[in-house]
This record gives C-alpha cells, sequence and structure tokens, in this order.
C-alpha cells in the first residue's frame, strides 16, 4: 500500500506529495507517539491498576464472573493489569494494526494469552455473540482514550457505543467518571496568543500606530484546542480571577451521550480584572468513591511534591470571544459547550431575565471570521505581539532604510512591510502566496492596510519569488530586502532559510548595493539535560511489573528508520533544561550571497562542563539582522552557574535526541561531545551525528 505524504521544501517553500509506503506512516506514527510517555507516567499507571483491582473485587463480591472490554489497548497494560487483578477474561480491542501486533506480542511474553484476546478492529467494529469477537458483553470496561482535552480523541462516541452495544447495564466502569474544572484568568502573554495588539512605531515624523482590523476585536479565533504544559507558566504571567470551579462531569459506567451539548455555572469574580482566557484540565475518579484520583490540577493548585510530569495529558487554554471586564462579586455565567470532539466557552453577565438569555448562548463551535487566526497560529500571534521583538526590527530597518529605498519583504503574514512604510522607504513590496489551503491571506492584508489607511502605500505581490518580474516592481530594483525571516511552512528552525533561497531566486531584481536584512544567520548547538522530556524518548522496560520491552523495540526501530535519526521541533519553553556544554555557534548563512552549489558542514567538539546525563543537543537559530543587532529564535539567556536556560517563547527549537545518554561527573577532564553537522544546500535539510 502506499501513501502520499505531504512536506514542505525548505528549499521551494511550499508543500510537495511525496509517495511513501505504508511503512513510512507507520513508523512516523509510532516513532512521535505518546506509548513512551504513557508508560512512564507512574502516577496513571499505579492508579489505574489500583482502581482495576478495586473493579475485580466489586466483580467478584457479587458473585459474578470478571469480564472486562479494555477499548485502545496500545501496549495490552491495562488488560495484563486486570488478569493479574483476577478477571476471567478480557477483550482487548486496539485498532492501529502495528499496536495491536505489538499487544499480542507483549500478552504472550507476559504469559496471559490464555486470558486476553487482542481484536484489532476499532471498537464500533466489534461483534457480540456465539461467533462474534467477544462471546458475551463485559462487566468491566477499561479505557484510556483521552487527551488533554478529555474528549477530543473520541471517547464520547467510542463510549456511547460501548454501553449500547458491548457492556452489561451497571457494569463497572475504570475510570468511573470524568471532571472538567476551569478557571478564569487575565493574562497579556496568553491573551498576546489570540490578538493583535496595537503595534507602536516612532517614525521621523511622529508616532505612527498599526491597529488590527476591527473584525479581528470581536473574532473568536480557531476552534483547535490550545494546549500546553501550565505548570511552566510563571504565576507573574497571569492573575486567577476566580475561584476552580467544576464545569461537567461524565460518568462512564452509565449509558453516554456524546450529542452536542451545553454547560453552565455561576461564577463570582474573586478580583476585579479582565476576563479574558478560561484555564482547564480534568481529573478521573478510578473508582465510585473518588478514593482513587488521578489529576491534571497544574502547580497552584495542588502541591508541587504531588506533580507529575506528563506530556500525554496537559492542560488547556480557552480564549473568550472577547474580553470581558469584571468586578468582584458580580455574578457571572460561564458557559461550556461541547461537541462530540471539542470544547469552547463564553462568560455572561448575569441579567434580571435569565431565561431569556440562555438562549443567547452561542452553541456553534468558534470559526474564524477575520481571517488572522488563519494565517497567524497561536504562537505567532504572540511573536507579532513581542514588543522588545518589534524593536529590534524597527532599530535594525531604521539603519538600513532610506528615503529612496524600493523595499520588498519575504515573509508569511509579516508586520515589516508596514514598519518599513512607516519608517519612510518610498516603495514597500511584500510576497505573499496567493493561496494557503482554501483561504487568500490577500483579502486579511486588504483590510489590515484599510485599517490603517495603508491601501495604496503596500503592494502586495502574489507570485512566487522565482517568477517575479519586472514589473511587479514597476522596473526598478530592490535596494532592500527584508524578511523576519518566518514561514508557515517551516517544521524546523532552520526551514526558515527558505529566505535564502528565495533571496537567490529574485537575485537578478537586486540592486548591486542592496542591502539584504537580515544580512545572515547562524545556527547554534548546546548539549542538554532536561528535566522531564527525555522520557518521551526514553525505554521503559517493565512497566507495573510487565515487560513491555516489545514497545522499546518498535519504537527504536522506528526512529532509526532509513537509518535517519531526525531532530524534532519542540517548543522549549514548556520543556526545562539544563546546559551541560556551552552554546557553540556551528554554521553560518550569508544572505548577501546566493546559496552556494556545496554543502555546509561543520564538525568539532563540545565539552561538558556541567555535571549531568546529556540526553541531546538542542539547536536553533539567530538572525543577524544589521551591524550589533540580532535576534535569537532559541536560548535568550543562559545562567551560568547553573546553566539553567531560557527560551524564546514563541519558537519550537530542534532537538536531537542522543541514542545513549552520558552521565557527566568528573569535571576537572570534561568529557568531549563530537559532532558533524552538514546542510545540504539541493534539500535545505540538516543531517547530524554526535558521538558521545
Ligand atoms: N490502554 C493503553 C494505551 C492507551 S492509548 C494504555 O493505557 O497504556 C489509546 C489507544 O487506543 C491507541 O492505541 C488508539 O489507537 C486506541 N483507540 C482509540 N480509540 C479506539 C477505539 N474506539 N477502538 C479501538 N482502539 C482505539
Amino acid at each position: 500500500m502506499k501513501t502520499f505524504c505531504g512536506r514542505a521544501n525548505p528549499t521551494t517553500g511550499s508543500m510537495e506529495w511525496l509517495e511513501e509506503g505504508e511503512d513510512y506512516d507507520y513508523h512516523q506514527e509510532i516513532a512521535r507517539s505518546r506509548y513512551a510517555d504513557m508508560l512512564h507516567d507512574k502516577d496513571r499507571n499505579m492508579k489505574y491498576y489500583e482502581g482495576i483491582r478495586a473493579a475485580v473485587s466489586r466483580v467478584k463480591e457479587r458473585g459474578e464472573k470478571a469480564i472486562v472490554l479494555d477499548i485502545g489497548t496500545g501496549t495490552g497494560l491495562l488488560s495484563m493489569m486486570a488478569a493479574s487483578a483476577g478477571a476471567d477474561f478480557c477483550y482487548a480491542i486496539e485498532v492501529f494494526k502495528p499496536m495491536a501486533n505489538a499487544a499480542v506480542k507483549i500478552v504472550e511474553k507476559n504469559g496471559f494469552s490464555d486470558k486476553i484476546k487482542v481484536i484489532n478492529k476499532h471498537s464500533t467494529e466489534v461483534t457480540v455473540g456465539p461467533d462474534g469477537d467477544m462471546q458475551c458483553r463485559a462487566n468491566i470496561l477499561v479505557t484510556e482514550l483521552f487527551d488533554t482535552e478529555l474528549i477530543g480523541e473520541g471517547a464520547l462516541p467510542t463510549y456511547e457505543h460501548a454501553h449500547k452495544y458491548l457492556v452489561q447495564e451497571g457494569c463497572e466502569a475504570v475510570p468511573h467518571r470524568a471532571t472538567v474544572y476551569v478557571q478564569l484568568v487575565e493574562s497579556r502573554r496568553m491573551w498576546s496568543w489570540k490578538k493583535l495588539f496595537p503595534v507602536r512605531v516612532e517614525a521621523e515624523d511622529g508616532e505612527k500606530i498599526l491597529v488590527p482590523p476591527s473584525e479581528m476585536e470581536n473574532c473568536p479565533g480557531v476552534p483547535s484546542v490550545c494546549d500546553i504544559q501550565l505548570n511552566q507558566m510563571p504565576s507573574s504571567d497571569f492573575s486567577t480571577l476566580s475561584d476552580v470551579v467544576t464545569m461537567f462531569s461524565v460518568d462512564f459506567s452509565k449509558p453516554v451521550q456524546s450529542a452536542s451539548t451545553c454547560y453552565r455555572v455561576q461564577l463570582e469574580p474573586v478580583k476585579s480584572g479582565k476576563a479574558q482566557i478560561v484555564l482547564s484540565w480534568w481529573d478521573i475518579d478510578m473508582d465510585p468513591s473518588g478514593m482513587i484520583n488521578c489529576t491534571m490540577a497544574p502547580y497552584w493548585v495542588k502541591p508541587t511534591s504531588a506533580l507529575q510530569w506528563r506530556d500525554h495529558w496537559m492542560q488547556c487554554v480557552y480564549f473568550l470571544p472577547r474580553e470581558e471586564p469584571v468586578l468582584q462579586g458580580e455574578k457571572l455565567y460561564l458557559t461550556a459547550c461541547r461537541d462530540e470532539y471539542s470544547v469552547w466557552y463564553n462568560l455572561q453577565k448575569a441579567r434580571a431575565d435569565e431565561e431569556e438569555h440562555k438562549a443567547d448562548v452561542g452553541v456553534e463551535s468558534p470559526v474564524c471570521r477575520c481571517r488572522a487566526h488563519l494565517l497567524w497560529n497561536r504562537p505567532r500571534f504572540g511573536e507579532l505581539n513581542d514588543q522588545n521583538r518589534t524593536r529590534q526590527y524597527i532599530k535594525s530597518l531604521r539603519k538600513v532604510l532610506k528615503t529612496d529605498s524600493v523595499c520588498l519583504c519575504i515573509s508569511d503574514g509579516s508586520l515589516l512591510p508596514v514598519l518599513a512604510h512607516y519608517l519612510g522607504a518610498k516603495q514597500v513590496r511584500c510576497m505573499q502566496p496567493s493561496r494557503i489551503d482554501l483561504y487568500h491571506p490577500h483579502e486579511l492584508w486588504q483590510a489590515f492596510f484599510k485599517a490603517n489607511h495603508l491601501e495604496d502605500k503596500i503592494k502586495i505581490i502574489e507570485a512566487r519569488p522565482e517568477l517575479l518580474k519586472p514589473s511587479h516592481l514597476e522596473d526598478k530594483k530592490i535596494s532592500v530586502l527584508v524578511g523576519e525571516p518566518f514561514f508557515t511552512t517551516s517544521l524546523l528552525p532552520w526551514h526558515n532559510l527558505y529566505f535564502w533561497y528565495a533571496r537567490t531566486a529574485v537575485s537578478t531584481h537586486l540592486a548591486s548595493n542592496v542591502t539584504v536584512l537580515p544580512q545572515s544567520a547562524s545556527l547554534h548547538m548546546m548539549v542538554v539535560e532536561f528535566q522531564d522530556l527525555w522520557r518521551i524518548r526514553s525505554p521503559c522496560g517493565t512497566c507495573e511489573g510487565f515487560d513491555v520491552q516489545t514497545m522499546d523495540d518498535m519504537i527504536k526501530d522506528s526512529l532509526n528508520f532509513r537509518e535517519s535519526k531526525e531532530a524534532e521541533p519542540h517548543p522549549l519553553w514548556e520543556y526545562p533544561c539544563k546546559s551541560l556544554s556551552d552554546p557553540r555557534e556551528v554554521l553560518t548563512f550569508d544572505f548577501t550571497k546566493t546559496v552556494p552549489q556545496h554543502c555546509l558542514s561543520s564538525e568539532g567538539s563540545v565539552k561538558l562542563l556541567r555535571k549531568g546525563k546529556s540526553h541531546g543537543a538542542v539547536l536553533w537559530m539567530e538572525y543577524h539582522l544589521a551591524a550589533d543587532i540580532s535576534v535569537s529564535t532559541g536560548l535568550m539567556q543562559l545562567s551560568n552557574e547553573k546553566g539553567n536556560c531560557e527560551w524564546n517563547p514563541h519558537c519550537k527549537q530542534a532537538v536531537y535526541f542522543f541514542s545513549s545518554v552520558i552521565e557527566s561527573e568528573i569535571l576537572s577532564d570534561p568529557t568531549a561531545v563530537t559532532y558533524v553537522i552538514n546542510f545540504d544546500t539541493k534539500t535545505g535539510e540538516i543531517a547530524m551525528d554526535f558521538k558521545l
């Protein structure tokens, strides 16, 4: 079987569809999967085990046989727990074929083949009866089908179906219940992920303020969940306006309804402020009494000693459709609406005519009307709202722009053309793809320019760089070529080097004394010890006494598929690490020249200066905008004695996990890590190898 995989080509900036064998897809799925992270989640595993033991005992006490249905068995872990707890038989359902195969092997290796039947089907395809997949309905329902938003992986329709067709009435369920909690907060930082703040520019002829179009103000944004490691958000970055409130619960031991619905709670702010954000998380009670509880509550809600790090379940940030000033003690209603797979929130002030206003509540899932939320994702909004960063670009533009500058900007959804115009460039053009997916960024720009009276000041060229014609530039040569650079198709930091390829493609249109901003870029590398992120790629061996090495081997195989171990993108502000080596500049890219034909490579070694475990290397780009002005998309600050790192909060950095971890101890003779890093100018990709 062949599948087509979309992959952005960093040399053309566009998506290409590559034909890949079936293996490719599944190796990607396994290699990047969260199975390892779940198996390392001790808190989750222990509580499931406790809950399963309790459920099996309750059934046995009633004098019944314990027949378990485990939907989404993965490695078979929960079924093996049930079998060990004395269950008579387990039906372990797994839709993903490679995992179902792994489950068969793991179950066999652990000696449970006679008690556990692995069924490679989606649960809704499972049949019950003498000739069916299951002999009879189960009386214990075990699942772990939850994502950070609880229902995003389809838990509700799966439960709804299981109660109708696969389990007995009055069955035991592990978990027994899930509860979703919310807290209303004000946070400039998180709100900056949703809307564009006015941008101030000190120009020669006074201060200019760039404002977003009015449609953007009231736009509900996009429905996709914003899940983050909320425990990495310092308390100084938000202010809680309400207590923690229970929003809704689902009892998994009773029939579950998946149809869209709304839940409403009354709130009284504990503080006056601007209601902007609803923070949310859930917990699951493994038993009916609620004694076995597994919670995602963040650090300010529960003692930090009880925090279990996990990446498969985090916390959610929901953006209210608009900012609402609220007063301490006033009556508010918060509404959560959900469909089968996602949740969204609305806030209303209580009014006398309550019943009527209940009808106001929007049951429709948020849809972006202003188009900005289609062009900019949340980190990108944050980046554009970063005033420090904007200041660096303004300072640099001011240095290079002259009144007769003909300026071309190449970057996706960039504000640089507007800044260049305010700072006095005579002619400003920007290149924008004419279409991203199904929508035209052009329309957003029209609205944007209109709101700022810039309609005839900035021209959009809807062409690809290689198709640029003298007529696009009114037969003038470009004297200033600018880019952030930023492209929506970039996955890894160096994919934004597409700017260099685009610059090469427009070479014939550049004036002989052209200024390119940034003038150059550099790739930086540092060896780190992660506080927690190492878990997602680390073998597990045994889990709660069950041998799951088959899974470890499978992940290892997939990571080494085609022997092309790759760096992966992670937003490191969410994943603390400590530097073990000094940061090292490993490659530089000179944008004043065209992309060379030959590869660029770098070899060397870095010393491990601090004690710790070398889990991997982090790589990031820095852009040198003008003399003495650089912006980093990676490391922002390094506290030297401890090696704590502060990362750019808007960007993902590249992480290359080492295949084996070394522990550095002796500081008198530091260990060295040697590296070879190779930038292939033909493909725009970077390959790397490290030896410890
Ligand atoms: N139970 C395992 C794995 C949980 S991950 C553990 O707790 O460690 C969830 C698994 O459920 C995934 O492997 C996914 O492929 C599978 N899955 C999700 N919905 C399913 C459904 N309706 N039917 C069968 N498998 C499902």
